[in-house]
């Protein structure tokens, strides 16, 4: 009942934001990865920049704010600061890199993976045409599409329906499902499965997917897509398995060999 005090019997706080998460899992996996963010001026946001440096992330373009009056617009998102001005400074980041990855935000032969997280349903054509990769879990898909999306048909249609939109490619996950990937619109949407697990967790699994996906793009940039994506599928599937989201992502070592 709102105004009742519960007893807590854990308390746990871990680092987050998208952006953030699919950035460590790339880097846990081994890919020399840039952060470009603005975070507050406050003990959260050193932490959050400590966090990436933990992980041999670079944070030479992500920035501090002013101190926020209200400590809950942080956790809205500092990076909606986050300007024209800040990203063309961290433009030489971003050209030399092999893959750029990004919510809601093609040139220099830079791959993008967009994933549109929170979704909007009037996302604005330029982001799918700008998306190498567009890369949405399923309700992202409904809320884009408006079509329902619970089985490896739905994610197949609206998959295709994306594609539509000037997508270079589109891939849906569907949790124990593994995902689907879409190519081309002359080409049948392929169901790329996985094995199933319990999950102790499935916070962030779709962010671990994306950071896979990001290191196997910048680092086998010849390999299929549709590859690269079962890969995902396994990488994604050992987070689920421990709790938490970053604390969950596997590094290279905790990961077989044969994903390498
Ligand atoms: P999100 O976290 O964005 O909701 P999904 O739930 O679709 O994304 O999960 C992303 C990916 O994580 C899936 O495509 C799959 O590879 C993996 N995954 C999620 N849950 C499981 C599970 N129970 N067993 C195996 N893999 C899973």
């Amino acid at each position: 009942m709102a105004g009742e005090t519960i007893h807590g019997h854990r308390f746990f706080i871990g680092f987050g934001g998208k952006g953030a998460n699919q950035c460590v899992q790339a880097a846990r996996m081994g890919a020399k990865t840039a952060m470009v963010c603005k975070v507050g001026r406050d003990v959260f946001g050193n932490y959050y920049i400590q966090n990436f440096k933990n992980n041999g992330i670079s944070t030479g373009n992500s920035q501090t704010v002013l101190h926020w009056e209200n400590a809950i617009v942080i956790v809205a998102g500092a990076n909606m600061l986050l300007g024209q001005e800040e990203l063309q400074r961290a433009l030489t980041a971003i050209v030399n890199a092999k893959v750029l990855v990004c919510q809601m935000a093609r040139e220099n032969h830079v791959k993008t993976i967009f994933n549109p997280a929170p979704a909007i349903a009037d996302l604005c054509s330029d982001f799918y045409k700008a998306s190498d990769v567009f890369c949405c879990n399923e309700s992202e898909a409904e809320l884009l599409t408006g079509l329902s999306v619970t089985s490896v048909e739905d994610a197949s249609q609206v998959g295709l329906e994306l594609l539509n939109k000037g997508c270079g490619s589109v891939i849906v996950t569907l949790g124990p499902q593994g995902c689907v990937v879409c190519q081309s619109t002359n080409m049948a949407p392929k169901h790329i499965p996985t094995t199933a697990v319990t999950a102790a967790d499935a916070t962030g699994a779709g962010d671990s997917f994306i950071g896979a996906l990001a290191f196997y793009m910048a680092h086998y940039p010849t390999m299929p897509l549709e590859e690269m994506a079962r890969r995902a599928n396994l990488v994604a599937a050992m987070s689920v398995q421990t709790v938490g989201t970053q604390t969950s992502f596997p590094f290279q070592k905790d990961l077989p060999t044969e994903l390498f």
